[in-house]
């Protein structure tokens, strides 16, 4: 099964919340309003697709997923 890495990108993120909203299993909020990764690896289908919508819902492209 594929793994994948999540990243944010802490320039890019405006802190909308919609990552928080879509996948609260990987995404939280930070001290500075901004999203983190709190499940920065998962080879867990359904976390993996739900890190990929969270993705596509971005406004600002400021997540990554990144198979390995
Ligand atoms: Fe930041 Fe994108 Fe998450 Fe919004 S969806 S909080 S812009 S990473």
């Amino acid at each position: 099964m594929a793994k994948v890495t999540i990243k944010v990108n802490k320039e890019k993120c405006i802190g909308c919340g919609s990552c928080f909203a879509t996948a609260p299993e990987i995404f939280a909020i930070d001290i500075d309003g901004k999203a983190k990764v709190t499940l920065t690896e998962t080879e867990d289908q359904v976390l993996i697709d739900k890190a990929k919508m969270a993705m596509d819902m971005c406004p600002n492209g400021a997540i990554e997923v990144i198979e390995s």
